[in-house]
Parts: C-alpha cells; structure tokens; sequence
C-alpha cells in the first residue's frame, strides 16, 4: 500500500486503500482510540516508558545504542496495547539481555511506569479541572466537534483504550467527552485482558450483526488500525503531531500506513471533509476537490455537511 500524497489537492485527508471507496457511506457505529487520537493529556508517555526499559534492562552497565533501538522500536511498534503486554515484554527483554539479573514482575514495571507518567498526567488533569485550560485545549483539534457530529448522526460511539480503565474514565470525564460513548467506554483491566482492542472489535461487530463496513476505526495505534484493517472496518489513522494538537506527524503517517489504514488525516479540523467522505456514497461526496484528484467525489457542495 503506498501513500498517495502526489494526488492530493491541498493534502487534509489521504487515501490509502483506494478500494475503500466502495465501502463508504454505511457506518453506523465508531470506536475511538483515545490517547493520541482524541486526548493529548498523556502526551509524551514514550518518554516516560522508553527509560525504565532502559534502566531495567540495562540495570548498571550503560545503554548501547541497539539496546536503545530496540527499546524504541518496540515501544512504537507497541503503541496501542495493553501497558501490561509492553510490560511483559520488558521482562523477556531484561532476561534475553542478561545484564540486570532477575527481571521484576511486569505488574511491577508498571507501576514504575505509571508513578513517573502520571505525574505529568495528573498536573495536566488538575489544570483542567481548575479551569486554567480549557477540555479542547488538551484534545485534538476538532475532536469533540467530530464526536458530537457522529453521535448526532445515530452513529454509536466506543471508546477503547490500553491505558487502564479507572484513569481512561476519568481523562474522557474531565475533558467532558464521556457522555457521547453510549457504546460503551473500555479501559484496560489487566486481569482479564477482556478489553483489549481486538476483542472489542469483534465484540461490537459480532453483538450488531455488523459487515465490517459498517464499523469506522479511529487510531493512532498501529493496533487498532491493524485489527480494523483485519475485519474489514473502515480504518481511518490520525497521525497527529500531538504537541501542535493538529498536523501531520510524519513518523504516525509511516506507521498507520504500514498498519494498513484506510484513510488518514492529520487532526479533525475539516469536519466537511471527514463528514463528506464517511457518510456519501460512491460519487456524492460534498468534500470534492478537497480529497484526491481522480476519486469519484468531484461535486462541490460545501454547505450541505456545515455543523
Ligand atoms: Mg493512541
């Protein structure tokens, strides 16, 4: 699959899978990735993890930079599962490394992880609550106004994510988007694993019937957009750069394309555009010109998907 970036006209949306096309216009339910896709409250958690990889593995003797490498690729190929998964992970990684000793649990690398996230996380959630920035300022861009169109729609929201599930809760409440996941809200529980992501996926297209076209994906993850790809959903990657809140990040545009995504966008300013293709049929799109030269939506019809 290769990015078709020399067709696009003013580069908002690109299509991967050109047969896509024939899938549109059917979706009637959504599930949402929430870190990265939809909140940047936990932006930056690579730079988090990536050093107590490093540490546990490496213990005293000092990091390589292949050790480095590995820690990294492995955290981005990861991105998306279950915090607990990365962690077992780690555990074989120190074992196969052989320079730290004995590995810990991975239930307690993880809360080596999470003590040092969340206290980045928790300040940002306390400046929101306190008002000092606003629920939109720690999203990205238009994410809420995308929610809210598709619940408008009588699309039915999911929210599912590898964080676990208490702090998902409390992220999506904060941000005040909570109410729009009537499909259901799925943090991580580690003791089952019932939530993860590909169970999620065939859940909701097993319990509704549901031809995969009838399911949107959204993620940063390469997981989710995977196990999309895999079922037939439509697989929309957002491959924002999650500082800016909006725009390209190139380094998710080469991920979700290897995923296997169907669509890609890089935040959701152009609700026109998004609108215009998910819910159009073949040829009936109001995007036009604004997606891809050569795709059948050409009629320009601006006004008719304006929220
Ligand atoms: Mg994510």
């Amino acid at each position: 699959m290769t990015e078709v970036t020399g067709t696009v006209t003013d580069d908002y949306l690109r299509i991967l899978n050109p047969s896509v096309t024939e899938r549109l216009g059917y979706v009637r339910h959504a599930l949402f990735d929430f870190d990265g896709t939809i909140s940047t409250l936990r932006q930056g958690w690579e730079e988090a993890m990536i050093p107590v990889m490093l540490e546990a593995i490496c213990g005293s003797h000092p990091v390589t930079p292949e050790i480095e490498q590995e820690v990294r690729e492995y955290v981005d190929r990861s991105t998306g599962i279950l915090t607990i998964e990365q962690m077992r992970w780690l555990v074989d990684a120190v074992r196969r490394h052989g320079l730290a000793g004995e590995p810990l649990t991975a239930a307690q690398y993880k809360q080596i992880y999470l003590d040092r996230l969340l206290v980045t996380v928790n300040q940002r959630v306390e400046r929101v609550m306190r008002g000092e920035i606003s629920p939109s300022d720690a999203m990205i861009v238009g994410a809420e106004d995308f929610l809210r169109a598709l619940h408008s729609r009588g699309v039915k929201l999911y929210l599912a994510s590898g964080t676990d599930h208490p702090y998902v809760m409390r992220e999506a409440s904060v941000l005040k988007i909570d109410h729009y996941f009537t499909g259901g809200i799925y943090g991580a529980l580690d003791a089952t694993e019932a939530n993860n992501k590909e169970r999620i996926i065939q859940r909701i297209l097993d319990e509704h019937g549901l031809s995969g076209r009838e399911l949107l994906v959204v993620g940063d993850g390469p997981v989710e957009i995977r196990e999309a790809a895999a079922r037939g959903a439509i697989a929309l990657g957002m491959a924002t750069d999650e500082v800016a809140r909006r725009g390209w990040n190139p380094h998710k545009v080469r991920r979700l394309t290897s995923a296997g995504a169907d669509l890609l966008a890089p935040d959701f300013s152009r609700l026109d555009v998004l609108l215009g293709i998910l819910f159009d049929k073949e040829g009936d799109s109001p995007a036009g010109d604004r997606i891809v030269e050569g795709t059948p939506w050409t009629k320009d019809r601006p006004d008719r998907f304006s929220t």
